[in-house]
């Protein structure tokens, strides 16, 4: 119809709470002026973070990537990090900006995970942690990960930024490991705008966290090496928001991603994301993979025609981080060739509560229509 915009869909579209909530819970900030330096909200909202990530103690950062820095710099790490190359690009810079050297293990088949079958002959007398990534929620091998952190005494931090509220064998995912960083950001199933924390259950550790978030100081006087990575009272209170709202927003993306799940079950030259039925899912993400050789067309193509329908998707993750440009071809792709794979195949498709079931039955008969 005349001067009616089609709508582009996206990969994702942030999470708004009611206007009148977020008002209402910042209305007192007006009065105190307490904007930051960890106040009422922060103090809050880190308790009912324990809560409901059934965790010992949470500790909020700025955003996630900051949180996962501070992890490494608490456990005053040195050497060699194994991890996935298969992750975005925090993950390693996190690594590298704390001057470690990442150390790329391949993941399965099955899961995009790390895996734990190989992790084994990469360790060396120089490995100081293992950093495996909950990628788009799945959950990694954390039993095994355990045992091999009990026997090697190495600690493993893992990257849940994709995970908030995920469980394994009905076990919030954050009693797996050392500590587990969850990213906050808008496009995230849950947020505080931008935000994230750490979770872990060493008491020990919580002191640590707070000095480094807060420039090292101790009263006046810094004590050890710190930056500012605070989370103020503004963004703690969209979290506090939008924590009720949580439960509904994961249903929903449930209900979207079961119906992609039917409409995309038997197209050939596609694989969905096969999630064990251990997982308590909170449906971040929906990847497919695009067989080559099985499927008539190219993963970049199918790409190319769905931008042409203005839906944009996203090539999540490709490159692997270890082929990026900073790393100057210190890492051969051969070495991790599953992981390589799945870069070559991977499409991430738009999933986010607004989504309307006509849209994804859309983006659905686009794909049938060109793989069949
Ligand atoms: C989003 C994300 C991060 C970083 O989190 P921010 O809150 O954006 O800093 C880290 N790792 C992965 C896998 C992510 O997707």
């Amino acid at each position: 119809m005349k001067g009616i915009k089609k709508m582009s869909i996206n990969i994702s579209k942030p999470y708004a709470p009611p206007f009148d909530d977020y008002m209402m819970e910042i209305k007192d900030i007006w009065e105190t002026r307490m904007f930051t330096n960890v106040g009422s909200k922060h103090k809050k909202l880190e308790r009912k973070l324990e809560k409901y990530l059934n965790a010992k103690k949470v500790s909020l950062f700025t955003n996630g990537h900051l949180a996962l820095e501070t992890a490494l710099e608490a456990l005053e790490l040195k050497g060699e990090i194994i991890t996935t190359p298969f992750t975005f690009s925090s993950t390693i810079q996190a690594i590298v900006r704390r001057g470690l050297r990442p150390v790329f293990c391949d993941i399965n088949e099955s899961d995009f995970t790390l895996n734990t079958d190989l992790i084994e002959d990469y360790i060396t007398d120089k490995t100081c942690a293992i950093l495996p990534v909950h990628i788009y929620g799945n959950v990694c091998d954390v039993n095994k990960f355990d045992k091999l952190s009990k026997k090697t005494n190495l600690p493993i931090i893992y990257d849940a930024a994709h995970a908030f509220g995920v469980k394994y064998n009905n076990i919030d995912i954050s009693n797996y490991g050392t500590i587990s960083m969850f990213s906050f950001h808008a496009t995230k199933v849950y947020h505080t705008v931008e935000g994230g924390c750490l979770a872990y259950n060493d008491l020990n550790l919580e002191d640590k966290f707070s000095k480094i978030r807060n420039f090292g100081l101790d009263g006046d006087e810094a004590v050890i090496s710190g930056f500012n990575a605070k989370m103020t009272e503004i963004h703690a209170a969209m979290g506090l928001c939008n924590l009720l709202y949580i439960q509904e927003q994961i249903n929903r993306r449930k209900v979207l991603s079961d119906r992609y799940d039917n409409k995309l079950n038997n197209v050939k030259g596609i694989r969905l994301n096969n999630v064990s039925k251990l997982i308590t899912r909170n449906y971040a993400y929906y990847p497919i993979r695009v067989i080559e050789g099985e499927s008539s067309i190219s993963r970049d193509r199918l790409i190319e025609i769905l931008k042409e329908h203005d839906i944009h998707v996203r090539k999540y993750y490709h490159p692997l981080v270890s082929q990026y440009k900073i790393f100057e071809n210190k890492y051969d792709i051969n070495d991790t060739p599953i992981a390589s794979k799945i870069a070559n195949e991977i499409i991430v498709l738009p999933l986010y509560p607004d989504l309307k079931e006509r849209e994804i039955d859309k983006i659905c008969n686009i794909i049938i229509e060109q793989l069949n």
